[in-house]
Order: C-alpha cells, then sequence, then structure tokens
C-alpha cells in the first residue's frame, strides 16, 4: 500500500524538492510513498487568476479565499477520500511524534499550504482541516511545513529506514532525546569516544546509553519528563 501525499500549493515547483532526495527520494522513487503537488491558483474562479485578498476588517497583508481553496480540494480530492487533511499553521496543534507515527501508519495526507497572512476561517471549517503547526515561530509559507511532515512520515513507512529497529530508540520515541552518538576515529582533536561504548558490553553500553538519555533530557528538556 503507498502512501500517498496530495499537498496543496501557490508553488507546485518546490516539490518534491529535497523530497526528491536521500531516504525520502529512494522511497518516492520506489514507490513507498507517491507525492501530487496541486497549484491552488489553477482553481481560480476568475480570469486574473486572483488567489487571495483584503483582510475583512482591515489591516496589512492578503487572506488566501475559501472559495478557490474549495475549488482547489474538491478537486484533489473525492468525498469519501479517507486521508487526513491537513492545513500548515502556526495556531495549529504543535506537531510531535506520536502524530507523525499516526499519519505513516494511515492512507496518506492532504496537505493545505497557506500563504500571506494565511487562509480565510471559512474553509478550514466547511473542509474539516487539521491545523497542524511544526513549532512556535513563523514560516512565510506553509511549503517547508508541509515537508517537515512528509520528511517525518516517510521515514516511518515500511522499507525506508535501512535498519528497521533505527527508528525505535530515537529521540521522542521513547519519552526522552536519544543519547550522544560516536563513530571513527577513536580520537578526534583530542577527545575520545568513551571508553565503554568500546568495551563490547551490551548491557554496560545500554546502561550507559539510557543514563546519558535521561540526563541529557532532565537538562534540555524537562518538559518531556513531566509528561510522562
Ligand atoms: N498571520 C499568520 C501567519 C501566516 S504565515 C499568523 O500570525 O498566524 C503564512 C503561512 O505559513 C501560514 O498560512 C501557514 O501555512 C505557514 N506557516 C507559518 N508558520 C508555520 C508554522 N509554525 N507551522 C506550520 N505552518 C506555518
Amino acid at each position: 500500500m503507498t502512501f500517498s501525499a496530495t499537498v496543496l500549493t501557490l508553488f507546485p515547483e518546490m516539490f518534491p524538492g529535497p523530497l526528491g532526495l536521500s531516504l525520502a527520494g529512494k522511497a518516492l522513487a520506489g514507490g513507498i510513498w507517491s507525492l501530487e503537488a496541486v497549484d491552488i491558483r489553477k482553481h481560480a474562479l476568475d480570469r486574473h487568476r486572483n488567489v487571495d485578498d483584503t483582510p475583512a476588517g482591515g489591516g496589512p497583508g492578503m487572506v488566501m479565499r475559501a472559495d478557490v481553496l474549495a475549488a482547489a480540494i474538491d478537486a484533489a480530492v473525492t468525498e469519501d477520500d479517507p486521508r487526513p487533511r491537513l492545513l500548515m499553521s502556526p495556531r495549529g496543534t504543535p506537531l510531535v511524534q506520536k502524530r507523525v507515527r499516526e499519519l505513516a501508519a494511515g492512507p496518506g495526507a492532504v496537505i493545505v499550504c497557506g500563504r500571506f497572512e494565511g487562509i480565510d476561517q471559512r474553509i478550514i471549517e466547511a473542509r474539516g482541516l487539521e491545523e497542524v503547526s511544526i513549532g512556535d515561530y513563523v514560516l512565510s509559507g506553509g511549503e517547508p511545513a508541509a515537508m517537515v511532515v512528509l520528511d517525518a512520515v516517510v521515514r516511518l513507512l515500511p522499507g525506508v529506514m535501512g535498519e528497521a529497529l533505527s527508528g525505535e530508540d530515537e529521540s521522542f520515541e521513547t519519552g526522552l532525546l536519544e543519547h550522544p552518538q560516536y563513530t571513527r576515529p577513536r580520537r578526534f582533536e583530542g577527545r575520545d569516544i568513551p571508553e565503554i561504548l568500546l568495551s563490547g558490553d551490551h548491557g554496560a553500553i545500554a546502561r550507559w546509553r539510557r543514563a546519558e538519555a535521561e540526563r541529557l533530557t532532565a537538562k534540555r528538556r524537562p518538559d518531556l519528563i513531566r509528561k510522562k
């Protein structure tokens, strides 16, 4: 079963972009997932191809029109399409690994990318869009955010990561940040790989990694520990 992503955007030429390279790109070429970028402007209703207008109530900037977005969404997704419909939005629910896993276990996602000041509230309600934020900062458009969502999801799809296990003890999967990683050379600018990692004692290594993960999380993200 192919994970099917449809992205609605004013800049379809941004896709696949970084998603066409490395892990995600190989999986895309290999048919593990599919990506369709829909040009919202093609669904404009007037001959000037207007997609935005001034905000009701005044103020700076432009707002994307509900009618144009409705036409774009309705052309791209049928009513019985089981895929969740996401809207990238700084006001949305912050994206976490748990939601990423849920999305990866599903049939795909329809992702609407905003631009300008955002999109008309009525389309969010009328098409049941789930607002998703990638963090507490403001981007100029939803496209990089959609790429973040898809990158996080695609790497979890079966067959994408080389070692099936490598997703499991990563940051957030255990409720903790990941322990530090090392590789050759054994000594780098006077710094050695911690002795224990070279000991071959797998029990001791696992305990060290766990302790490091807990220490790092307590120091940097105490909120993750409180949440457990
Ligand atoms: N005026 C809006 C910001 C609009 S930014 C506000 O203050 O809330 C333009 C578009 O960029 C948004 O419609 C959204 O699609 C995208 N975007 C900006 N920041 C984002 C974030 N943190 N997460 C997800 N999408 C974001």
